[in-house]
């Protein structure tokens, strides 16, 4: 099938791959090691890598710590802050369409005793800073808000979000993970305090990712892996130099090729648009000026959205219909968009990147046109 799931995972980049090999045979030495040639060319390696991150969003590299992924550095991020800051209040202000890893993590936070409220996006997926600033309380210590959703793929405020937190005195903490490559992050402008990164969404090796701490003025955490002190004793273990290398790879070529590659799949999303819109009863989900050009996010009504998955296994992507999660519950971000749980249904997520063609994209609109006129042929529901 053709690939159309960029935002589950991007394939990795044959140059990062070919840069991650030497780490996994002759320079396999450990990071930490001080005292020979081994160990100075690993930790070398990852300390350019360290570099390479922090370029791509204007940070000291002294403010990126290395973490198994977004997930990780979303665990480190909340806890670490909440529990660090503790002290001045309990109040965690977050959206209801982030992450799970997010929303879970903010979740046992309140089982141990911090209180949060979940803001409630627009119709087209965005929160203004009026509905945070009305949210926030004198106890309020940390503020946790996405840049890129990834499921419609909408830019949230982060810059004014940042102005707000920063004037009150709050810990902001982006997740960052589906906008590296795709949006322009500069923290010396923004003010976000943490930010979340992860290599396999932007063409580098799963398994690795980052957390931004900021310096100036000083975030602190509290670690929650606890060992050898590694990355400033906020987490501890050996770190995976070949990974290290192919998400610093990952994020040099993402600085490199970004604007050239938002050219690239801004036609291709619009020609995915153009032609699927050419369907009737077909919805755009999530706002499409705010967005960044690799998603596009539809719903098909009077489709099943079980069957319409079914009809249209020559492409990979994802839907929100409950058949492809693990749950029995259509999308909770489209349902907190206010689509109706038959639109959540039948939506259908295609996300696309560096490798995808316009070829792709025609056999995507021309499956999607014969597989949803046959199915809306045996649906009681369409008569048109
Ligand atoms: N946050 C967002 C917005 C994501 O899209 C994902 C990926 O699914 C994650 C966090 C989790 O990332 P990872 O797989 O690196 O743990």
């Amino acid at each position: 099938p053709i690939y159309m799931d960029y935002s589950a995972t991007t394939p990795i980049d044959p140059r990062v791959a070919d840069k991650m090999i030497p780490f996994l045979r002759e320079q396999f030495g450990n990071p930490a090691s001080r005292s020979h040639m081994y160990g100075w060319s690993a930790e070398a390696a990852v300390e350019e890598a360290r570099g390479h991150v922090a370029a791509l969003v204007n940070a000291d590299p002294r403010e990126i710590i290395w973490t198994s992924g977004a997930t990780e550095s979303n665990n480190l991020a909340l806890k670490g802050a909440a529990q660090f800051y503790k002290s001045k209040g309990k109040h965690i202000i977050t959206l209801k369409t982030e992450h799970k890893s997010v929303l879970d993590t903010v979740r046992e936070l309140e089982r141990v005793g911090f209180e949060a409220t979940y803001l409630e996006p627009q119709d087209n997926g965005l929160i203004t800073v009026a509905q945070l600033e009305a949210a926030i309380r004198p106890d309020t210590i940390l503020v946790s808000v996405m840049l890129v959703n990834n499921e419609i793929g909408v830019i949230q405020p982060i810059d004014e979000i940042g102005e707000l937190c920063r004037a009150k005195g709050i810990i902001f903490h982006c997740d960052a993970a589906q906008a590296t490559g795709k949006v322009h992050i500069d923290l010396a402008k923004t003010k976000v305090d943490l930010m979340t990164f992860t290599a396999h969404k932007t063409y580098g090796p799963k398994g690795i990712g980052a957390l931004y701490v900021r310096r100036k003025p000083r975030v602190r955490l509290e670690a929650q892996m606890h060992g050898g002190g590694h990355e400033r004793g906020l987490r501890s273990g050996t770190l995976p130099t070949h990974q290290i290398v192919g998400m610093g790879e990952a994020f040099r070529l993402a600085k490199e090729e970004m604007d050239s590659e938002i050219v690239h799949v801004t036609a291709l999303r619009d020609r995915l648009a153009k032609g699927l819109m050419e369907i009737e009863e077909v919805y755009v989900n999530g706002d499409m000026e705010h967005r960044v050009p690799h998603n596009l996010n539809v719903s098909f009504n009077y489709v099943e959205g079980e069957s319409l998955i079914m009809a249209i296994k020559d492409i990979a992507v994802s839907s929100g219909s409950a058949c492809t999660s693990a749950s029995l519950e259509p999308s909770y971000v489209l349902r907190a968009l206010g689509r109706s749980d038959e639109l959540a249904h039948s939506s259908i997520r295609f996300t696309f990147g560096r490798f995808s063609t316009e070829q792709d994209i025609d056999f995507a609109i021309n499956l999607l046109k014969s597989k949803v006129d046959k199915l809306r042929e045996l649906s009681p529901l369409w008569d048109m």
